[in-house]
């Protein structure tokens, strides 16, 4: 583990922790795209959500004999995915955070059932002191306008902006199963308090980043520079993983079209088969 994650952890514990102690793994908190509800996050928003969920605990709430098996928030980052827009046609950004737990013999499945890939849906909990309408910029808490979220004007669905966000509560974590990819959903519990909850696939977004990384590099100078890129790409952020799959990605296609690569892993690691097609 990077000293720096260590360091990161301790300053919300009583006594420094060391690596056998810890499990660290990462989680999606929310995004800036419309959900079901018709509402999203604003920049401003996910900024200040960013600040506001460093430090705060979460808890397991799918079992009742889990009051021990809390987890802590200690850095979060926010990752803008240039290859994917929002439907308002701006880059997607979603805020990500690094969580911790102690590592206990109470939570010993769970952490089992984290690494073994299953999906988490997280649920968090915050105000926004504004509600933006999409259509006339007018804010919902301080007067109603004519626009209805959901309904469409000029082609583009009308949608509320939460911005101006005042606290940051909770978050929470509930186990789901793998095939429900329910994507975000919100509820209010009070009108100025909003629950969003969002699919957490831990840590196999970054995953499969380094898998493509690998796939994309291979394919531009052979076993070496496979090796290379996974080394490096083993040491980034989310974000930084984005960036260099994105430039690989133009680096493949300045040297063909329309290419398909195929490729799969033996079980063992240690062979790789590559292959390409023509896409018709
Ligand atoms: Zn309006």
């Amino acid at each position: 583990m990077d000293k720096t994650i260590l360091d990161k952890i301790n300053r919300f514990t009583r006594r420094k922790l060391s690596e056998d102690e810890v499990y660290v793994f990462s989680v999606i908190l929310c995004d800036n795209d419309i959900d079901r509800d018709c509402e999203r996050f604003s920049d401003s928003a996910l900024e200040t959500l960013k600040e506001r969920f460093i430090g705060k605990t979460g808890i397991f709430d799918h079992n009742i004999s889990t009051v021990n098996q809390n987890a802590r928030i200690f850095d979060t980052e926010l990752v803008t995915d240039l290859s994917r827009k929002t439907e308002y046609g701006e880059n997607y950004r979603y805020l990500k955070a690094m969580a911790y737990m102690v590592r206990t013999d109470d939570n010993k499945n769970l952490i089992a059932e984290i690494d073994g890939g299953i999906k988490k849906e997280v649920s968090i909990s915050c105000s926004a002191a504004k509600r933006i309408c999409s259509v006339c910029g007018s804010d919902k808490n301080m007067a109603s306008c004519n626009h209805i979220k959901g309904r469409k004007y000029g082609g583009k669905r009308c949608h509320t902006i939460l911005e101006d966000i005042t606290d940051a509560y909770e978050w929470s974590f509930v186990a789901v199963p793998a095939q429900v990819n329910a994507g975000v959903t919100k509820k209010y519990s009070e009108a100025d308090t909003v629950k969003a909850q969002a699919v957490a696939d831990i840590s196999a977004a970054d995953d499969e980043l380094r898998r493509d990384i690998r796939k994309l590099a291979y394919f531009t100078g052979g076993r070496a520079a496979a090796d290379i890129a996974s080394l490096s790409a083993s040491k980034l952020s989310t974000q930084e993983l984005i960036e260099m799959r994105r430039s690989l990605e133009k680096q493949c296609s300045n040297s063909g079209t329309g290419l398909q690569l195929e490729y799969s892993e033996a079980q063992d690691g240690q062979t790789e088969f590559f292959s390409m097609k023509q896409e018709v």
